[in-house]
């Protein structure tokens, strides 16, 4: 049976989630109250993370803790007035990141990443927009021996685990394969399978250029104003109100306010993270992680664009670019970075659950509303998996892997 289908919001997930309903012969219309890919799916550091089967647990060292709770560093930082909101939130996530539950975390986030390059590559095609795809991996460098060898022996373990391939570059090794870093490091963790692409927005506008050449229809509209109807839901957009059979909630960060006025209190939060990109200087060839500074260095289109780790802050709280920076004035140890492109810097945020795990599936208490959001720090990666696996059970086909771990019911 053929449904009308309303997506909510135009990201990676929700643009994914629309295509892969029209491939199945449903009547889409994607909704979103900017052009697609225009927010987080447009700032990150645009890698597909086939290595990331572990998600990004809360730090559990002292070392990162304090340096956190101080706010050293570029890895992480937080606004004070923001904690006793997502006090809660941050206690079941810190909770979910002691071994024995982060590892049976890990094994479920994993079945959905092994499909990570297979679902991007099977779009990519279909989209025209293999130039825009990096199939080289990506490398987390080391400043410091000590961090070099625990990253070795975690890469080890990874491929014994997980099958993830890797090669361990010496600073030599390191040097020949990044002609343009100034500095010696300690080495590399390069990780072979990831691919990266150099202009995630982009990406996404030609997901949604495919998804309206097979049919669908993007039209601009407010997802606050999603109302139920007898028949399903109805949405207020540019082009009137539009009424659906099912109506599908892909609103990344914002989605934790639009569940809620439908009567869902979830365990979401956001991570922010900035970028900025720089011009003028060798850029390096692939993407690069320094993993003692903690933030990301990946070559686009714009430039070189670095981006930030997790700050903790409400979602409108006005920009703090403090890790920003950091990470440039790291990042310029590194590379030759003249020009800053931007004067202001790119602001998103990580759309996060308690459980590390997104939510992809049926609302507990409404017939045809369903969710796809909470993909954090792979969202980017996952988005073409959790599209295809959500489209799949309104369509009421084989899963391409058990949609029961990530069910948003598991939250009550
Ligand atoms: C600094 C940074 C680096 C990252 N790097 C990576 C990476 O390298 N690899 C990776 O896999 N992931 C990465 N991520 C995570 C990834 O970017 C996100 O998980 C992903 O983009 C989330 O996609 P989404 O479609 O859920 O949300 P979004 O892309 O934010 O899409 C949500 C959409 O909803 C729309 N919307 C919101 N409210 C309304 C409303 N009321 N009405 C209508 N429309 C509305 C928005 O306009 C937006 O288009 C990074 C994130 C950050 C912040």
């Amino acid at each position: 049976m053929k449904h009308e289908v309303l997506v909510l919001g135009a990201g990676i997930v929700g643009t994914c989630t629309a295509l892969h309903l029209v491939l199945r012969g449903h009547s889409v219309t994607l909704v979103d109250r900017r052009e697609p890919g225009a927010e987080t799916s447009y700032g990150n550091a645009g890698l597909i993370q086939r290595e990331a089967i572990e998600p990004v647990a809360f730090p559990r060292d002292f070392p990162t803790l304090s340096r956190a709770a101080l706010k050293r560093g570029a890895k992480i930082s937080y606004h004070l007035d923001a904690l006793p909101g997502t006090a809660p939130e941050l206690a079941r996530y810190w909770k979910n990141s002691r071994p024995t539950a982060y590892a049976r975390i890990a094994q479920v986030h994993a079945r959905l990443i092994a499909h990570c390059l297979s679902e991007h590559e099977a779009l990519i095609d279909r989209a025209g927009a293999r130039e825009l795809v990096a199939r080289n991996g990506f490398r987390f460098v080391y400043r410091q021996q000590a961090t070099m060898e625990r990253a070795i022996a975690r890469a080890q373990r990874l491929a014994r685990e997980g099958g993830v391939r890797h090669a361990v570059e010496d600073p030599e090794a390191l040097a020949a394969a990044e002609p343009a870093l100034k500095l010696r490091l300690a080495g590399a963790v390069h990780w072979l399978d990831p691919w990266s692409v150099n202009n995630p927005g982009e990406l996404v506008k030609r997901y949604a250029a495919l998804f309206a050449q097979l049919g669908g229809r993007f039209v601009k509209g407010d997802a606050a104003s999603l109302r139920q109807t007898e028949t399903g839901w109805r949405v207020r957009t540019v082009d009137g109100e539009i009424d659906g059979e099912h109506a599908v909630l892909a609103l990344g960060p914002w989605s934790k306010e639009v569940v809620r006025a439908q009567g869902y209190r979830l365990p979401l939060f956001a991570i922010r993270g900035y970028h900025r990109h720089y011009r003028g200087g060798e850029a390096p060839r692939t993407p690069m992680l320094d993993a003692d500074g903690g933030f990301m260095l990946s070559p686009m289109q714009q430039g070189v664009r670095i981006t930030t780790g997790a700050e903790f802050a409400r979602m409108n709280a006005r920009s703090t670019p403090v890790q920003l920076g950091r990470a440039e004035r790291l990042a310029r140890e590194l590379l030759d970075l003249p020009e800053a492109v931007e004067q202001d810097p790119w602001r998103g945020a990580r759309p996060c659950s308690a459980d590390m795990l997104p939510l992809v599936g049926p609302a507990p208490r409404h017939r045809g509303l369903w969710f796809n959001f909470g993909h954090a720090h792979q969202g980017f990666t996952l988005g073409p998996v959790s599209g295809r696996l959500l489209a799949e059970m309104i369509d009421g086909s084989e899963p391409v892997v058990d949609p029961w771990p990530y069910a948003p019911a598991r939250f009550g």
